[in-house]
């Protein structure tokens, strides 16, 4: 059942101008009139985000449309240079809605922080010793983030690895925290940091790292969705979907494009929400290769309909709550523009986005190729670099397309000839 009256499929909000756009996303996430034009990041700002600062760097932001996630409407802003990914990602959402768009489920945010004993003699005894203190490390712990304990988070359990490495035997003590709206990094590190000097007087060991793990395989995302067969172009298109989705089952080659394509959408609005997209990236690559060998994020079947379904499961360490998303006004904005209550909403959003980016680029791949998409907005850009500027760069890009010839030289050419 559909929650609220407002619906995300926008149609031709592509040939809108900006200015358009804009409106159109104002109304839809209740935005003041400037709100969104008036959240730059400023140079002060930007100043205190990193070091040595010389200025900001600005990123195309676009809005994929059509999104229906667990019967609540969406429009996702999205951060990237690339281009036909904010496109894909909106043809691919609509294709999904027909079938009721996508279903998701989340775990707990629960996060991983690391503690590494070395120099530790009677590894397994001590390794008992320590989980034998659990209830006061996790004590410990919790005394260091009251605020995460009284929204219900904070460290729920621990772990003992025993691992074998080349300079000897060593104990790694996981933590394990509910980080709730957080990423949780800082939260957890902190957490690592007090438990070190315990750990090593209930060892007799020496600590060495003690730092937050990005493989954040207790913090699992899905979402599913069903393609319409009829839509996508009849049984022999889905067929062949399958068969191209086959070979990054079995292919790492292959598989890390298919996984590049996810990505193309998930880091979009990592970045657009401020998150860290170094971390989801890290943690993503990690989950794909956690049974030996790196393998597809996404999983696809025909259903007995005929219709393809597809699902991805992935580690999503983002939060809407500390961090640099906190700070910088432009994500505040994205945050606001998806209406998101929690952190797990996010994830869930974020998830459907990377089923549906990965959708758009095999179903591309299998019928007309990925270049086709590409083309018509490298043709512009290619113009651009040819010195075409105003009406001339769409006059310039069409005749590229048309040739079937998206290159300098000959841009340079037809410019020359139209002018
Ligand atoms: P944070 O410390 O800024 O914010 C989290 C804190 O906010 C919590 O500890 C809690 O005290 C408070 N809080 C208030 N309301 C909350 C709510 N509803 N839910 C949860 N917490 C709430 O940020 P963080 O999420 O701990 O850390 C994220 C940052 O750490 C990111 O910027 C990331 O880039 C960075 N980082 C990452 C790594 C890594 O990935 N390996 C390492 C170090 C730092």
């Amino acid at each position: 059942m559909v929650q609220n009256k407002k619906t995300s499929k926008i149609s031709g909000f592509y040939k809108l101008p900006v200015e358009k756009r804009i409106e159109i996303v104002n109304n839809f996430s209740n935005l003041d009139k400037n709100e969104f034009q008036n959240s730059n990041l400023d140079i002060q700002t930007a100043d205190r985000m990193i070091e040595n600062v010389i200025g900001t760097l600005k990123l195309p932001l676009g809005i994929a449309v059509n999104f229906l996630i667990n019967d609540k409407e969406y429009i996702l802003p999205m951060a990237t240079e690339e281009s036909s990914v904010v496109a894909a990602a909106s043809n691919a959402a609509k294709i999904a809605r027909i079938k009721g768009g996508f279903k998701t489920e989340a775990s707990d945010p629960l996060m991983i922080g690391q503690i590494q004993l070395l120099d530790v003699s009677d590894v397994a005894g001590k390794a008992k010793k320590i989980l034998d203190h659990k209830k006061d490390l996790l004590k410990l712990a919790n005394n260091q983030d009251k605020i995460l304990v009284k929204l219900g988070g904070g460290a729920k359990d621990l772990e003992v690895r025993i691992l074998d490495s080349p300079i000897g035997k060593m104990i790694v003590t996981h933590i394990i925290v509910d980080v709730r709206d957080a990423m949780g990094a800082n939260a957890v590190n902190t957490m690592c940091e007090a438990l070190a000097p315990e750990l090593e007087k209930i060892s007799g060991g020496r600590v060495r790292l003690r730092i937050l793990s990005n493989l954040a395989d207790k913090r699992i995302v899905k979402a599913k969705a069903v393609f319409d067969k009829e839509k996508m172009g009849g049984d022999k298109i889905v067929d062949a979907f399958l068969e191209s989705y086959n070979l990054a089952v079995i292919d790492p080659y292959r598989a890390a494009t298919h996984n590049k394509g996810i990505m193309n959408g998930i880091d979009s609005l990592i970045i657009a929400t401020g998150n860290d997209f170094r971390a989801i990236e890290s943690g993503a690559h990690a989950y794909a290769a956690r049974n030996g060998q790196y393998t597809s994020l996404t999983k696809y079947w025909k259903d007995k309909n005929g219709d393809l379904v597809g699902e991805i499961e992935i580690p999503l360490a983002i939060g809407i709550v500390g961090g640099a998303g906190n700070i910088h006004p432009k994500a505040k904005i994205c945050k606001k523009i998806l209406g998101i209550k929690s952190a797990k909403e996010l994830s869930e959003i974020i998830a459907s986005l990377g089923l549906a980016q990965n959708f758009a680029a095999v179903f591309a791949l299998s019928t007309v190729g990925i270049q086709k998409g590409h083309m018509s907005l490298h043709a512009k850009n290619i113009a651009v670099m040819a010195g075409a500027k105003d009406e001339m760069i769409d006059k310039v890009a069409n005749k590229l397309v048309k040739e079937g010839n998206v290159k300098l030289d000959r841009a340079k050419e037809i410019l020359k000839e139209l002018k």
